[in-house]
């Protein structure tokens, strides 16, 4: 229609229009609904709600890893493993434990119980592929310490490593002091892999003096010059290997890892000069490591298995070439299913560990045994894999900001403008047939409204009044879409922009910089209350100053990614918690201060075979005198500054001696408080 400000076309005879062309309409849904907006009693007593929906809703089923699942009550559950069988504990029951011991929201909670799982299947799946394949080699693997630095992480992937001989990677100096300490065995692996200055090659060596098989992975030529002299001078042999450059690219975020271009490794010609370099040095026989890394979350198995072929190409013609090697490094990329569409889609990936660890096993074993080559010693560099189950951050929500409108007037208000007239005639006009012309008046009265308002036609409680009819439009054919075959394209994006954003107690940037830096999508559900159907549309915003502050990318049922998460109807009475799941890896060092926001309190539980929950670890998150320290301020001067500006008050009469004393106390008490919201 061409809209006029005076003419504005009548509801007449709505039911005729809606009979025609009924394919356009699903059957049995011809009625007007308005979207539920609270999701209340009705909502608990909805026969069509089941936890079943629930996990299907989630996905958990998909991508929990058969860790996380909800339980009759309604509440997440974390299944572990114990040495007495697995277990299985509510969520909601540690959150008590953690108030309890005053430990608040948000809480970052490590489940120690998962890492020993993950340490535990890496190897047996490997231990597994190779005895079915009959490889003649075997098969250790080291942690990148980059992926999680933490103390009691890197202690616990020692303890449960031991008795696979599992080791560490350091891309560092200080990695690699982390690694000397936490190998737990002579069995074990180091490997240094970055860039190496002689201090670094000098803590490697006393690793080697120690009898450790710490290797040395060759990034650039100049290393290897230093690493000769250091060796001369301390008159040990080092472990070399060499990070090679392979020409196959792989899908995915981190495909810039792979390729002629990559940042890392040797190119042929530059391996060709090491190998002529070490020969003339008389110590060709420590060459024996080939390494590549193919970047990240690798979610294509066949990339995987192309890049392998290619190394294994390249660990031949080494061995042609007179280097003994026997040992082949395959760096990391084993991926984890974060959307759980078990697809190729950057955030998941098309195969399982044991399907990792047979095609390895399998392409090492043909390409080795074309040529007459032993079978080398496979090793892997797996981080993300291993360690992001274990973690999930919680927290709670503070408040909703939502796009409901104010209830309508029955009827038209007197004397209204003729801008609001023309909105609440739109209203009436609304039908399942016509919603994108019902949108598109919409959009032209709104306009014209605020046109008025600038105007100064109209006052600012009209615009109020029209705006809200404009709500009361949108909402209305928001409700209706669903009851379409076909959404017209410009209303696809209108349950997105009206839906609620629930304000959560964390920092994205401080607590998950991955979702904010490279758009990761991580699994969110609430950790309770899933016998209730969630009926509200939402996004969540951090507590920043930051529109980037938010998640707003989610898996869905249908493996796409959405832009809204369905959660419960909050109400401040009732606490409301949710937790964003497989955070362990790469997300807790690389937080940063946005709004001085600091660390959020980590706790770290076991389960014990009784099924009772030890709370072995709590690390209270940063204060706010902490933060500011971080940012040159000195929290004591601080106190002293305040002091004396109260003081001054206090000499001009503007405040009393005590109104001073409860404001000091005030001040210094938030200096030791939390940077998050207190509960
Ligand atoms: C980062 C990195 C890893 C870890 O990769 P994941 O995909 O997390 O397993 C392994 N090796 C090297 C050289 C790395 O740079």
């Amino acid at each position: 229609m061409v809209p006029s400000t005076t003419n504005v076309k009548s509801p007449s005879n709505p039911v005729a229009e809606e009979a025609d062309s009924p394919d356009l309409v699903k059957s049995g849904h011809n009625s007007i609904q308005q979207e539920e907006s609270s999701d209340g009693p009705s909502a608990i007593d909805d026969n069509s709600w089941s936890i079943e929906k629930a996990r299907d809703l989630y996905g958990v089923g998909r991508w929990g890893a058969g860790y996380f699942d909800i339980d009759s009550d309604g509440n997440v559950a974390v299944n572990v493993p114990t040495e007495s069988g697995p277990r299985s504990i509510s969520m909601m029951d540690v959150i008590d434990g953690l108030h309890q011991r005053d430990l608040h929201m948000p809480v970052m909670l490590r489940i120690e119980n998962l890492i020993e799982d993950r340490v535990r299947r890496l190897n047996m799946s490997f231990q597994h592929a190779i005895k079915e394949a009959n490889y003649q080699g075997s098969f250790r693997t080291v942690f990148p310490i980059k992926v999680n630095q933490q103390h009691h992480v890197v202690d616990s992937i020692g303890r449960s490593g031991r008795p696979f001989g599992h080791g560490m990677e350091a891309g560092s100096k200080a990695e690699l002091l982390v690694a000397m300490i936490s190998v737990p065995s002579l069995e074990s692996l180091i490997v240094c892999n970055g860039y190496k200055d002689e201090e670094f090659i000098d803590l490697g060596l006393q690793a080697c003096r120690l009898g450790y098989k710490c290797f040395f992975v060759l990034e650039t030529q100049d290393e290897l010059e230093l690493i000769i002299r250091r060796s001369r001078h301390f008159d040990v042999k080092p472990c070399i290997g060499a990070r090679v450059k392979l020409a196959t690219k792989v899908e995915g975020h981190w495909a810039g890892d792979s390729g002629d271009r990559s940042l890392f490794g040797l190119t042929t010609v530059e391996l060709i000069t090491a190998v002529d370099t070490l020969k003339s040095a008389g110590m060709i026989d420590c060459f024996q490591m080939l390494h590549f890394h193919l970047g990240s979350q690798v979610t294509n198995i066949r990339n995987i298995r192309d890049g392998l072929k290619e190394a294994c190409r390249f660990y031949i013609g080494l061995i042609e070439d007179g280097a003994p090697l026997g040992y082949l490094d395959l760096g990391g990329g084993l991926a984890v299913d974060y959307t759980g569409t078990a697809s190729t889609e950057s955030h998941s990936r098309n195969y399982d560990l044991d399907e990792y660890c047979f095609d390895v096993v399998e392409t090492i074993m043909n390409s080795m045994d074309a040529q007459n080559v032993p079978h080398p010693m496979i090793v892997t560099e797996s981080g993300r894999w291993t360690v992001a189950p274990m973690s999930v951050l919680m927290f709670n929500v503070l408040a909703v900001t939502n796009f409901d409108p104010e209830p309508v007037p029955e009827t038209l208000p007197e004397n209204c403008s003729e801008g609001v007239a023309n909105l609440f005639r739109a209203l009436q006009n609304v039908r399942l047939k016509r919603l994108q012309e019902n949108y598109n008046d919409a959009i032209y009265y709104r306009d014209q409204l605020r046109d008025s308002f600038r105007a100064g036609r109209i006052t600012l409680r009209e615009r109020a009044l029209g705006e809200n009819l404009y709500l009361a439009i949108v909402n209305r054919i928001n409700s209706m879409l669903p009851q379409l075959q076909r959404v017209p394209a410009e209303l696809e994006s209108l349950s997105h922009s009206l839906s609620n954003i629930y304000y959560g107690n964390f920092s994205v940037f401080q607590s998950l910089p991955d979702a904010w830096a490279i758009d990761q999508v991580f699994p969110v559900m609430p950790l309770h209350r899933h016998a209730q159907k969630p009926t509200r549309k939402s996004i969540i915003a951090d507590l920043t100053c930051d529109c980037d502050g938010k998640l707003d990318r989610f898996s869905s049922p249908s493996g796409e990614v959405v832009r809204t998460l369905d959660l419960h109807a909050f109400s401040k009475e009732q606490p409301y918690y949710l937790g964003v799941f497989l955070v362990g890896a790469y997300q807790e060092t690389l937080g940063d201060l946005h709004n001085l926001f600091g660390d959020n309190n980590v706790a770290s539980i076991r389960v014990t075979g009784d099924g009772t929950v030890e709370f072995v670890e709590e690390v209270p998150g940063d204060t706010i005198a902490d933060v500011l320290s971080y940012v040159e301020y000195e929290p004591h001067s601080l106190l002293t500054r305040f002091r004396a500006m109260a003081e001054e008050a206090v000499r001009q009469k503007k405040i009393t001696v005590e109104a001073r004393r409860q404001m000091v106390q005030l001040f210094r008490d938030s200096l030791q408080g939390f940077t998050y919201f207190e509960e």
